[in-house]
């Protein structure tokens, strides 16, 4: 089956080339179905790429829960045939509840294009709800009540040889796209964070805890219940993908301090792995994958003849690197439990940052064996040194995310092997001997 197809889009709302994009996107494409927006009173959430792997994921939890989504997506790293069958797996989810779907908007358009966002923000506006509106206040709010952020490139290596692509995408992108947002006070804010904030803290083998780096001043106590001070910072951030993921937390940090009207939720992801078990979303990058999950598959497909593992002389059980696996449906469900904590207010206004992760630690063997246990296949291993930058182990904490946005995993790492054998099924041809 030719995943890749652009050819497919046969969304609800028609879609259509309108203009040409500055930036790196060929063109930009608004939706322009006949719905009266100006007219509607239905609330939307806005996903910024919402095509790629953990957006799109979300992207089904979301509308499973009833949210009317916009995507913004520059199909950078993603396809346009994932709307397609993020639509009909909504549909057929609704369906069979004899329930009708939420409203699903896509715009291929880059968020750094000023012109576009306006526009697009701008057919999202009605009448102030509010009767009573003070002098100078704004006569149209918006009806996206929240925005979710997942647009940046990704990849550590990549990085490190290209770090202004990545300032540029993920750091510079962000502050201009803000800005647009606080023109249309648009300001619950859910940010694509990841563990690798940590830096070297992770080398000490100890769960993270989101006081072990911080933008502010902060007080907490430790597993000893004694009181202790950060202050804010990071220690040994590694690359340049990093070094953003920071910054943009950061300069975040500093927007919610300055306007106390903004609630911005970092969510501090660790590897997520598996896709949605239907198999028909899963972790298709348009360029060559660095995390481990997409790289197995690799091998398993045939498309790489073995698996680097990078160090087996951690301090961990087997002696190669452990890390906290997510199943990237539980990391989706995360999302909407911060979005209904920030809506409910039972998180305060502000900044805050939450892990969303396990709290358990595999290794890369554990991820070797749960693979070929689900596919049946051996996976052929190279055993390599340690590669520069990795930690030998990155587990999470992820209390937090538990208390204040009721939310934890559910899904074993057998489970993601599972759904991802099922994406390959679907998708790709395997090519590996059966064991
Ligand atoms: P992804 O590359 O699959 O998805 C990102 C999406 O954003 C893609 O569809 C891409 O086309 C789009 N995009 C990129 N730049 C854009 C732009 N300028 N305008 C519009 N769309 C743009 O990545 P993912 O794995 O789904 O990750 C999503 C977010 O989570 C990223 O911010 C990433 O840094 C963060 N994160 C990912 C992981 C991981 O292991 N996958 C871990 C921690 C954090």
């Amino acid at each position: 089956m030719d995943n890749h197809s652009d050819s497919d889009v046969s969304s609800q709302r028609r879609v259509h080339s309108s203009s040409v994009s500055s930036l790196d996107t060929q063109s930009t494409e608004i939706d322009d179905s006949c719905e009266d927006l100006q007219g509607s009173d239905r609330e939307y959430i806005l996903v910024v790429g919402g095509l790629g792997y953990i957006g799109s994921h979300t992207c089904l939890e979301l509308l499973k829960s009833g949210y009317n989504i916009v995507i913004i997506d520059n199909l950078s790293n993603s396809f346009r045939s994932v709307y397609t069958r993020l639509e009909n797996l909504g549909r057929n989810y609704f369906d069979t509840r004899c329930e009708p779907m939420p409203q699903i908007h896509l715009y291929v358009s880059d968020y750094r294009d000023e012109a576009a966002m306006k526009q697009i923000l701008g057919e999202y506006v009605r009448p102030h709800t509010s009767p009573q509106l003070l002098e100078g206040e704004a006569r149209l709010e918006s009806r996206i009540r929240g925005v979710i952020h997942f647009g940046a490139y990704k990849s550590v290596s990549e990085s490190i040889q290209q770090p202004l692509k990545y300032y540029a995408n993920n750091v510079a992108g962000l502050v201009e796209f803000c800005s647009i947002l606080n023109s249309f006070q648009i300001k619950t804010f859910v940010f694509s964070s990841s563990a690798t904030v940590y830096g070297s803290i992770a080398n000490s083998g100890m769960p993270l805890r989101e006081e072990h780096c911080t933008h502010q001043e902060e007080a907490f106590s430790d597993h000893e219940g004694v009181t202790k001070t950060v202050l804010g910072g990071c220690t040994g951030l590694t690359n340049p993908y990093g070094r953003t993921k920071w910054m943009c937390e950061a300069i975040l940090s500093d927007l919610a301090l300055a306007d106390p009207e903004w609630t911005v939720l970092a969510l501090r992801y660790f590897n997520p792995v598996g896709c949605d078990e239907s198999g028909l979303l899963g972790e298709d990058p348009r360029g060559v994958p660095t995390n481990l999950m997409p790289v197995v598959l690799r091998v398993l497909t045939g498309i790489s003849p073995v698996l680097d593992v990078f160090g087996t002389d951690y301090p961990t059980a087997d002696g190669t690197a452990v890390r906290d696996f997510i199943h990237v449906t539980d990391l989706a469900r995360g999302h909407i439990a911060a979005l209904a904590a920030a809506f409910d207010g039972r998180v305060p206004k502000g900044f805050r940052t939450y892990n969303l992760g396990s709290g358990k630690g595999h290794s890369v063997l554990d991820v070797v064996n749960a693979v070929e246990s689900a596919s049946s296949s051996k996976i052929p291993l190279r055993i390599l040194g340690r590669r520069e930058g990795d930690v030998g182990s990155c587990v999470a904490m992820p209390k937090r995310a538990e208390t204040e946005l009721d939310w934890k995993t559910e899904k074993s790492l057998e489970t993601c092997c599972r759904d991802v054998c099922n994406f390959l099924d679907n998708f790709k041809r395997p090519a590996m001997p059966v064991v």
